[in-house]
Order: C-alpha cells, then structure tokens, then sequence
C-alpha cells in the first residue's frame, strides 16, 4: 500500500474512534530539535548514561548529573512543538477525540502545544524536588540556583540534594502515573503511537497492552518497530509530516 492510502486509513480510524490514546517516544520531539538520547549525536553519546544518569551514581557525583542536564535544559527552552505536537493538540482540543498523551518524553512540548492531560512515564524537567526534605521547585527557581553557579543547586531550606523529576536508571516508574496510563489504554478504541522504537521496557509494555486488548493501532515512525505486525496501520515517515496530512484528510472525511 502506498503513504498516500495509508494515510487515508489512517483517518478513517480517527474518524470512526471516539476515545483516542497517544503514546509518543523521542521521535516525536527529534522534529523540535531534541536529539534522541540514544541516537547518534544524542545525549548518551556524550554523557555515558551508566556514569551520568542512574541513580546511584546521581546520588554520589550530582553534579555530573546537573552538567548533562543544563545541556538538555538548553535543548528545551529553546526547543517548539511541531506540527505532530500540534496535531495531536488539535485532536484535543477541536475534534475532542484524544484523551491523553502517554509520553516517554521529559521535554513538556504536548503540554505547550496545549493538551491539557499528559501523563509523564519517565517524569518531567519541570518540577525538581528536595531528596532531604521534599520541598518541591519549580523548573525556574532552579534555573536560577544553576544560572548562580550552583552545580548540584542545594535546597535552601535543608542543603539537602536537589532532582528533577525525570526518571534515571535504576528509579522505579511512578507507580501511580504507570498505573493510569495503564487504564487509559484498556478505555481506549485507538492508540496512535508516535516516534517511540517501542525497545524501551517497561514503557513498551503499554503498547502491547493495547494488541492484547484487542485496540486499534496506529504507528507513525521513522523506523519499523516490533509493533508495526500488529498495527491496523503503519505509516513510516516523519511525524511532522504525516500526522498534518491525517488531519487535513480527517477534516475531508468529517465535513
Ligand atoms: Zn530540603
């Protein structure tokens, strides 16, 4: 089947599903100018992750972990959401279709798109927290503690360590926000996947949920994936591209 039938199937399951769920990976916000950690020229090419970002070691050399991530928070501020974003914002908030983002992301580009209901596996950039007292910051007071020279930024209330919420390796994914993704995907008629290798476990567990509940697929990927023999379509490209061509064809099919 060629792109341009594809993508035409891929509009007709949008238009005849009614309770959408996204699941999107760092393909999506590759178009937005964040490399891949894992591809070439991704962060774990410069930073070997085993050193800069598990735990344990985040525990003991913090401030290896706060220089990777001032590189990534440059990538972010300046980072915009693209057009997949934005589609995907689109089917929010005008079609009222999508009812949730799943992402692996940490980068917080669905929500600047503007959907409302982002469930965050591998946590967020945005909110840091205390590992002494709990005392919970938002991304700019520390951006300010960094922005001083402060490299790990130290909680003013405790001089306790501070961490972004981001997951490292060796964390545990939050349980109750794996848990909602979870039930988001049982409620589900269609689960559009977006620019996720669907390798990372145990992320990958909830697209395979959906084919063992029997949902409806659609993935959107520059590469092949161990899913795309299971999805009711499979369109590989750029999803910046693809995921507008849905939408003008869905626009088609619904006026
Ligand atoms: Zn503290």
């Amino acid at each position: 089947m060629n792109q341009e039938d594809k993508i035409k199937q891929a509009a007709e399951l949008i238009k005849k599903s009614n309770y959408i769920v996204a699941f999107t990976g760092a393909g999506i916000s590759v178009e937005s100018g964040i490399p891949d950690f894992r591809s070439p020229g991704g962060l774990w090419e410069k930073y070997n992750p085993n050193e800069y970002a598990t735990y344990s070691n985040f525990l003991i050399h913090p401030e290896k972990y706060w220089t990777m991530h001032k590189e990534l928070r440059d990538m972010v501020i300046t980072a915009q959401p693209n057009p997949a974003h934005l589609a995907l914002a689109t089917l929010e908030l005008e079609y009222g279709k999508l009812k949730v983002i799943i992402t692996q992301n940490v980068d917080f580009l669905h929500s600047r798109a503007g959907n409302t209901k982002v469930l965050e596996i591998h946590g967020t950039t945005q909110t840091s927290r205390c590992l002494s007292c709990d005392k919970r910051f938002h991304f700019t007071e520390v951006e300010a503690f960094l922005d001083q020279g402060q490299i790990p930024p130290r909680c003013p209330q405790c001089e306790g360590l501070i961490k972004t919420n981001t997951i490292l390796f060796g964390e545990q994914l939050p349980y109750d926000v794996m848990e909602q993704a979870r039930e988001e995907v049982i409620a589900a008629d269609l689960l559009i996947i977006i620019g996720s290798s669907l390798t990372v476990y145990p992320a990958a567990a909830l697209p395979s949920l959906a084919v063992q509940t029997g949902k409806r697929i659609l993935i959107v990927n520059r590469e092949i994936t161990p899913m795309d023999i299971y999805a009711n379509v499979a369109i590989r490209g750029m999803a910046g591209i693809i995921m507008p061509k849905i939408l003008s064809t869905l626009k088609e099919l619904i006026n």
